[in-house]
């Protein structure tokens, strides 16, 4: 354990991978005074309750942030801007505000009006994950030299941001700082395309598997499973972020099929529900390749896990 915190009331609002990864990171390495956290739905805050891994668990996200120095959005990104309004005025003075989304430009964009002067406003994007979601599937282990980018807008104390480096670096991440434009660009081609490439193949081979009786799952093994598990992904959290960094993917995209082309229209026309049907679909398929023991269950293909230095 750390002998001094390095915030002393963290608030958590959400609890899935991510919020639930920096709770068990934060509280084994002696990150924090006081974790709170909130979550959505009833369901999953009875679950953290359960898990006993924070101090406390309350109802509302303006109760989370009171009297919070470090307040992170663990949520999608969809969801951030009006969180954003609805913590606006229960903010502590001082404190410092982010967020995980994997988009940043939107983040900032949909933020930072609501937010009031006196906080510092400072987004984040840990550039780790597995497939998983919900409040069972974090562990500590998982920024462990993964990247970390922070984004603060122009202006903004710069420790502040150091501050955060710290936390993150504390958690075992490696740690960058960028500008939002240049974050959606270079992510838009390292894990937003092979994301909707992944989302793409698995689909077009669900067609093929109605016709096949289930051959291309029985087959999995000569590369497409590798295809399933990123396309396993929530479908909420990539909904989101094929809609917040729209201008980004389309760059990125230029000689694609017909099969991407479809998913590319539902993208610049902005239909959500037509993604989100999409990748629904390709998360069973990957749930088909584990039940038939093609894959294993276990994060990142269950490779063993490295483990966090005492500080
Ligand atoms: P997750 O496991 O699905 O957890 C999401 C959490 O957000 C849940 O606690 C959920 O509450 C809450 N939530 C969902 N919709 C909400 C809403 N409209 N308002 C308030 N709370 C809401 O998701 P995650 O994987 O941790 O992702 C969270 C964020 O991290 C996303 O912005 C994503 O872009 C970013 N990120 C994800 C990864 C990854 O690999 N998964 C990697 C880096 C960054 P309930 O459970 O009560 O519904």
């Amino acid at each position: 354990m750390s002998v001094q915190p390095h915030f002393q009331r963290v608030a958590l609002i959400g609890f899935g991978l991510i919020g639930g990864s920096i709770a068990r990171a934060a509280k084994l390495q002696g990150l924090a005074g006081e974790i709170v956290t909130t979550a959505r739905s009833e369901k999953t805050r009875a679950r953290v309750l359960e898990l006993g891994i924070v101090d406390q668990v309350v109802a509302t996200n303006a109760e989370a942030v009171k009297d919070a120095d470090l307040v992170i959005l663990c949520i999608p990104v969809g969801a951030c801007g009006p969180v954003a309004q609805e913590i606006a005025d229960y903010l502590k003075p001082g404190a410092i505000v982010s967020d995980v989304g994997s988009v940043k430009g939107a983040i900032v964009r949909d933020m930072a009006p609501h937010l009031p002067k006196s906080v510092h406003f400072v987004p984040a994007h840990p550039v780790a994950g597995t497939e998983h979601s919900g409040p069972d599937s974090g562990f500590a282990e998982l920024f462990i030299n993964r990247w970390c980018i922070l984004t603060p807008p122009e202006g903004v104390d710069a420790a502040a941001t150091d501050r955060l480096r710290a936390f993150w670096a504390a958690m075992g991440a490696k740690v960058e700082v960028m500008s939002p434009d240049h974050h959606d660009l270079v992510l838009a081609i390292t894990s937003h395309l092979p994301h909707l490439i992944a989302y793409t193949i698995v689909g077009t081979a669900d067609e093929l598997a109605q016709v096949t009786e289930s051959e291309v799952i029985k087959f999995s093994a000569g590369g497409f499973r590798d295809f399933t598990r990123i396309a396993a992904s929530d479908p909420t959290m990539w909904r989101d972020v094929f809609l917040a960094n729209k201008e980004a993917v389309l760059e990125m995209l230029g000689t694609f099929t017909e099969d991407l082309a479809k998913l590319t229209r539902a993208i610049r026309r902005g239909d959500g529900e037509a993604l989100f049907d999409h990748f629904t679909r390709t998360r069973a398929i990957r749930r088909g390749i584990v039940e038939i023991g093609q894959d294993s269950a276990a994060p990142d293909f269950g490779r063993p896990l490295a483990a966090l230095k005492k500080p």
